[in-house]
């Protein structure tokens, strides 16, 4: 197979390296190489020419530094840059890498080999790099369509679900006199059919939404974000007579904070529903600090989660085998979306027939990944 040619521009302001380079590739005959001494030239370049890399020292007469690097970056994003830089300049060239340079390179100790190696994995990376960012994107999209469906179809869905239940209340009670037994059972039926797809419709709406950010982050008392959601469960809580522990007060988090409080509603909810025959049912509720990310956690003593079920629950529909027959297998997937709106993630930890821990976290700081709108 015949070898591809390769066009290399090379700026380095000293003739002396620059000619060393131009040596190392002279052998290579399906390269050309082209040097300029200044960034300015450097930019008209590759204004005029289409090049497959760019070798790149990063102190000029005219730029100096990382601001160097970012002017290329910044009109020709999609060249592979390769650094070269001398024994003293590593860690600069190294940030430079951090920022999307491809590699870098350092003086006096390259070789022929070497540096036509660096330039052909620097020039593959480059291409597996955009690869990659298109396939997100086309991904993100996909994922924005699918939310976009969901979010249609669960609010289509709504309308006749309401006609159903509005018109199974008034036979239930305008005609209550003229139902037998089974005509009523029959009914029966029929309404819990449909609280239970009201449930379904409004999960799948509430999942379409959660991975939006639609209200800005703030500063808010995460005691009262939880006590919201406590209040939200009373009955429940009451019903299953939970003892709850609180480790220590909770801090202040930059947050949306209905949706964490929403997060914080299903987690304690499924803490409850899923305690089985626990005769002392306990949930413990608590937070520590992670280099910069808040780590909360809500502990139980309910049923635990088989291993092989752990990797999948937060997927969309998955529930274990013990799940409660009421339940749409929808919370932990908004748990999971809402979490990573707020730049965190979730995981958890458990054993079957002991417990589950729900861990997450969040930044302290609150930047946010994803900031749709
Ligand atoms: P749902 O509770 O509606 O089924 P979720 O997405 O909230 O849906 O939970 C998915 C599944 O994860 C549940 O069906 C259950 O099997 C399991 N699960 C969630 N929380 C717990 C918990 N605290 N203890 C045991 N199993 C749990």
């Amino acid at each position: 197979m015949e070898q591809e040619h390769i066009k290399i521009l090379l700026i380095e302001d000293n003739a002396g390296d620059a000619r060393l380079i131009r040596e190392f590739l002279v052998e290579e005959r399906y390269v050309n190489i082209e040097w300029v001494e200044r960034l300015s030239a450097g930019l008209d370049h590759l204004d005029r020419e289409k090049i497959d890399a760019l070798l790149l020292d990063l102190s000029l007469p005219d730029s100096q530094g990382l601001e160097t690097f970012a002017r290329i970056r910044h009109q020709n994003p999609e060249v592979p840059v390769l650094i070269l830089t001398g024994l003293d300049d590593k860690d600069l060239a190294l940030e430079a890498v951090r920022k999307g340079a491809q590699d870098y390179l350092v003086k006096g100790q390259v070789d022929s080999n070497l540096l036509i190696r660096a330039i052909k994995y620097a020039i593959e990376r480059k291409k597996l790099d955009e690869k990659l960012q298109r396939t997100m994107k086309e991904l993100e999209a996909k994922n924005q369509e699918l939310e976009d469906y969901t979010y249609t179809v669960s609010h289509d869905l709504k309308a006749p679900l309401v006609t159903i239940q509005g018109f199974s209340e008034l036979l239930g009670t305008q005609y209550a006199d003229q139902l037998d037994a089974k005509a009523k059972h029959y009914l029966d039926r029929i309404n819990q059919g449909s609280e239970n797809l009201a449930r379904l419709v409004s999960d799948l709406l509430e999942l379409s939404r959660a991975g939006r950010k639609n209200r800005e982050f703030e500063k808010h008392d995460f005691n009262e974000i939880l006590s919201i959601s406590i209040h939200g469960l009373e009955g429940k809580i009451n019903e299953k007579l939970v003892e709850f522990e609180y480790q220590h007060d909770f801090p202040e988090v930059y947050c949306d904070d209905i949706r964490l409080s929403q997060v914080m509603s299903n987690l304690i909810g499924n803490a409850i529903n899923y305690m089985g025959e626990q005769e002392k049912p306990k949930i413990i509720l608590g937070w520590n600090q992670q280099g910069n990310m808040y780590e909360f956690w809500v502990k139980d003593n309910g049923i635990g989660i088989h291993e092989e079920d752990i990797g999948r629950i937060f997927n969309i529909f998955e529930r274990a085998a013990e799940s409660s027959a009421e339940g749409t297998g929808i919370g932990l997937s908004i748990v999971k979306k809402i979490i990573q709106i707020h730049g965190g993630n979730i995981q958890v930890e458990s054993e079957f027939g002991k417990g589950s821990t729900f861990i997450f976290t969040i930044p302290i700081k609150g930047e946010a990944k994803n900031e749709q709108k």
